[in-house]
């Protein structure tokens, strides 16, 4: 990892804990992180919760001081209007949101969403100055076909035509088949894919903006492995689903810099 990135660690709660379950979590993860003298320069973490958590864990964040910034799981590609259901990025952004999750590989499933409205998604985020995190990542099926960066980097492709260099954003590589199985990619496999990410980047944006953006590596990350994919040069943090649900293991993953690794 290059130093000049800070590392974001994330974690994408899905859909569990409730706005109460969610603020006792989070006064929880605050108070081991103290315990661990954790140094937020460090590591920048970043929280995902549902949407009807937000509001409580901005007040918790802002009244305790903790040393967490919000994020969205997705939002509208519209800013306000008739869109039942949807959250608009401006409504994020008056709860202190920092960063969107976009284009997760279970919403491209499960809400059939295109790399066009993934891509018009970022740009939304964009408008009212929210960081999205652009999730891009191959199935099973898509690895035995076409290996494992081209699915990756042409659904990045999209979305940086959407964007201009000026705009920050993170990438999150996210093997589909690695999410929520226990099977993580090796940490060479990360490694190959951030690169191949950063060379998309560097050929649509520039080569200063491709060492400059962040890109995570998500897909059953734990405490256990974190520190091999922080070693590798091209990965700068991690997207946790499962692990960021636990106070202990989110604890430690997060104090990745203190851990031994024979891989590293
Ligand atoms: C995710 O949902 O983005 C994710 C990486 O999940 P998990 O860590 O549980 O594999």
């Amino acid at each position: 990892m290059a130093t000049m990135r800070r590392p974001l660690i994330a974690g994408n709660w899905k859909m569990n804990l409730d706005h109460l379950q969610a603020i006792a979590f989070t006064q929880k993860l605050g108070w081991a992180l103290k315990d661990a003298k954790y140094i937020a320069s460090d590591v920048e973490v970043a929280l995902f919760p549902p949407f009807t958590d937000l509001r409580s864990l901005q007040t918790l964040i802002n009244a305790d001081s903790l040393p967490f910034e919000l994020g969205a799981q997705d939002l509208s590609v519209h800013d306000d209007g008739a869109h039942t259901g949807d959250v608009s990025g401006a409504f994020l952004k008056a709860l202190e949101c920092s960063y969107v999750i976009v284009g997760h590989s279970e919403r491209r499933a499960d809400h059939h969403e295109t790399d066009d409205t993934v891509a018009a998604k970022s740009a939304a985020a964009r408008r009212h100055e929210l960081t999205p995190i652009v999730c891009v990542g191959e199935t099973a099926e898509d690895l035995e076909l076409h290996g494992a960066s081209k699915v990756p980097v042409d659904q990045l492709t999209v979305v940086l035509n959407a964007l201009s260099k000026e705009d920050d954003y993170v990438v999150a590589y996210e093997p589909v088949w690695a999410i929520g199985s226990g099977q993580a990619a090796t940490a060479d496999q990360a490694n190959d894919v951030a690169r191949a990410l950063r060379e998309t980047i560097s050929s649509v944006h520039g080569p200063d903006k491709a060492e400059s953006t962040r890109i995570l590596y998500g897909g059953s990350v734990k405490a256990a492995n974190i520190a091999s994919f922080m070693s590798r040069e091209h990965v700068d943090g991690a997207l946790v689903g499962g692990a960021s649900l636990d106070v202990s293991e989110f604890s430690s993953l997060i104090q990745f810099p203190k851990h031994v690794t024979l891989d590293s």
